[in-house]
């Protein structure tokens, strides 16, 4: 279930398009669940541990920084 937020009248719904206002709403994120900065740990991770498979000296340059 995903909770939307309408940036026109700020109030919580679950409907993509705010019945008071009509206008499309946000996916509504609560701050103490961050998803996205979650995932983005993990695709920074993914891709560090890529690029130090791939490149060696790659590696030593990112940790020498
Ligand atoms: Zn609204």
């Amino acid at each position: 279930m995903k909770i939307f937020k309408c940036p026109s009248c700020g109030k919580y719904t679950m409907r993509e398009i705010c019945n008071i206002c009509n206008v499309p709403t946000a996916e509504a994120k609560p701050p103490k669940f961050s998803p996205e900065d979650k995932y983005g740990k993990y695709r920074r991770m993914a891709k560090f541990n890529e690029g130090a498979d791939n490149n060696v000296e790659n590696k030593v340059i990112i940790i020498s920084k």
